[in-house]
């Protein structure tokens, strides 16, 4: 690519930042919420380094990624240049990469199953850390998706709080593709409200404004910041 054109990449995205920030404070706005307590988590998955570095001159900090090994490889040197950068894991977590993953990222939204928060609480006092994790909730119960079931979300919330001693922060969810997402985010945030857990991660680049209005804390927005994602 041409130093033009990335100077036009980085601009793109810069602007498109700002456009994002101005929509979610507006739809914070509407529900007479502050628009503070929505921290925007960039997804930068598939992106690569220029990319993210765009956004990150643009003042973004908070990014989400998906996939472990591709985030080994992008964010070492992005972090050692913004230490102030968090990093939160969005996809599913398989428990031979719990160590890499306590490692690189700060928050773990992707919490489902006994073995896992086992795994990760030993891996956790190994490194002398306390991550901040989110359970997540397959509120549409798709076979093929992760996430505890509805029914079983109070006590795993209780089986991370209580046995693992982890900080369960908050709840997230991914509902269905050919579903009114109003209804996931709404049950997610009673699902919350019950278990006395205070953030919500819901809501992406179709649909963060109305999981602001139902009560997100965390939007994780991907197409709306860089574009498409090139097809696999
Ligand atoms: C990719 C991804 C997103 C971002 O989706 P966009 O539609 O590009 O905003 C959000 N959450 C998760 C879990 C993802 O994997």
């Amino acid at each position: 690519m041409s130093a033009s054109s990335d100077l036009e990449r980085s601009d793109q995205i810069s602007n498109a930042l700002a456009d994002l920030r101005k929509r979610i404070s507006q739809a914070a706005e509407r529900v007479e919420r502050d628009p503070a307590d929505v921290t925007l988590v960039a997804v930068s998955k598939v992106h690569g380094v220029d990319a993210i570095s765009g956004a990150l001159a643009a003042g973004q900090r908070v990014f989400g990624e998906n996939r472990i090994q591709e985030a080994q490889e992008k964010w070492p040197t992005l972090k050692a240049a913004y230490p102030d950068a968090t990093l939160h894991l969005i996809g599913p977590l398989q428990t031979n990469k719990v160590r890499d993953a306590v490692e690189l990222f700060d928050v773990i939204e992707t919490v489902d199953r006994s073995k896992l928060a086992a795994k990760l609480a030993e891996e956790m006092q190994r490194q002398g850390k306390a991550l901040p994790c989110f359970v997540q909730v397959n509120t549409g119960e798709e076979p093929q998706k992760a996430g505890v079931l509805p029914k079983d979300a109070e006590a795993f919330i209780t089986e991370c709080r209580e046995t693992h001693r982890l900080d369960v922060k908050g709840l997230m969810c991914i509902p269905p593709q050919d579903e009114e997402p109003a209804l996931h985010f709404a049950f997610l945030r009673e699902i919350a409200a019950r278990n006395k857990v205070h953030c919500l991660s819901m809501g992406m680049s179709g649909d963060f404004e109305i999981a602001i209005e139902l009560g997100a804390t965390h939007v994780r927005v991907g197409t709306a910041i860089f574009g498409e994602r090139p097809k696999a």
